[in-house]
């Protein structure tokens, strides 16, 4: 049983008038992967608020939010994330540098700027 699929798609990069053509690599999560993910990111923030403990003092505001606020939220974030981007590749369209894609949510328009002429790139899905 697959959890995950990847894929490759063809992304455009734009800035101002000048496009360039590349792909990026996706995870793709199934419904179980990503109750898995979710359940991994449960237990690590558990596993941090049972550290707070130890905290003097400060454990009696830490382990309350760790447990109240950020264990369900970050549970809920991860169950949500449906793709996340692994690699990219891509040439900066004004200055045709390799273009590290930082972002990891699938999401179009993905901003990125440039780290050799620091233009800010638009990256979408090819048609
Ligand atoms: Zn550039």
């Amino acid at each position: 049983m697959h959890h995950t699929t990847q894929y490759t798609r063809t992304i455009t990069a734009t800035s101002n008038e000048s496009t360039t053509h590349g792909t990026i690599e996706v995870l793709e999560f199934s419904e179980q992967g990503r109750v898995k993910r979710a359940w991994v990111m449960a237990l690590k923030c558990l596993g941090a608020t049972a550290l707070c403990v130890l905290i003097p003092v400060a454990h009696f505001l830490l382990v309350p939010l760790g447990l109240l606020v950020v264990t369900p939220i970050m549970t809920i974030y991860t169950f949500r994330v449906r793709t996340k981007i692994i690699s990219a590749c891509v040439d900066c369209p004004a200055c045709h540098k390799p273009l590290n894609v930082l972002t990891s949510q699938e999401r179009y328009p993905i901003y990125e700027n440039c780290g050799s002429c620091h233009r800010q790139i638009a990256l979408s899905k090819t048609a």
